[in-house]
């Protein structure tokens, strides 16, 4: 069984001082609400329903933990730009991103999750800007590809690429996603496991 087949839902925090110990590796998604995270979990996993725990109410605005094995885990952060989101809960998704963000050195990486129909919008950019004095290696999945045509294709990615370098100087890479075909999920667990594996 693979790294990413082990895994299992540990905890869900709301709270920075619930983290679990900072002393292992881990690697987080990021996105806007409806990008495609917790399906782009499942898929990278092959746990069809793991994901499904940020979804159940009380828990979108939690920051969700899934243990690989002992001190490795995937981080589901908590999905941004949901348009009905009251202030006081847009303060708290804030408050909680960058405490993680900061606080965690067992962060390895920062997977972006994002529709490959609208990509890197002025709240993905916020997001980049957060990691950025971290130095916080990040990759982007540009996911439902399978929605692209072949043109369309070009075209996002050309223009992801603009932004990426724009917002992020080069740091963040980039790739083609579909959690329904299974595109590009064998190159996004490289990238995870090798953010994982580094010292
Ligand atoms: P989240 O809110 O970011 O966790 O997004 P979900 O994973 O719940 O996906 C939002 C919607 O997009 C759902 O209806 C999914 O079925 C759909 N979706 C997610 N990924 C893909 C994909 O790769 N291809 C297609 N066609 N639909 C997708």
């Amino acid at each position: 069984m693979s790294t990413f087949q082990r895994a299992t839902y540990a905890m869900s925090v709301h709270d920075p001082a619930l983290f679990p110990p900072n002393d292992g590796s881990e690697v987080a998604f990021a996105g806007r609400s409806n990008s495609g995270k917790s399906s782009a979990i499942n898929a990278l996993t092959g746990r069809r329903r793991l994901a499904h725990v940020s979804k159940t109410p009380g828990r979108t605005q939690t920051i969700n933990f899934f243990s690989l094995e002992e001190h490795r885990f995937l981080v589901d952060l908590p999905g941004y730009g949901y348009a009905a989101v009251a202030t006081g809960e847009k303060r708290h998704w804030k408050m909680l991103i960058g405490a993680y963000i900061q606080s965690r050195l067992a962060l390895r990486g920062l997977i972006v999750v994002m529709d490959a129909r609208h990509a890197f919008g002025p709240l993905d950019g916020q997001l980049l800007e957060w990691i950025k004095p971290r130095g916080l290696a990040c990759h982007v999945l540009l996911t439902k590809a399978d929605k692209l045509s072949a043109r369309e294709r070009s075209a996002a990615r050309l223009e992801a690429e603009r932004a990426a370098q724009r917002l992020t100087a080069g740091s963040c890479s980039l790739q083609f996603f579909s959690s329904k075909t299974g595109e590009g999920v064998d190159t996004a667990r490289g990238v995870i496991v090798r953010w994982l594996d580094a010292k």
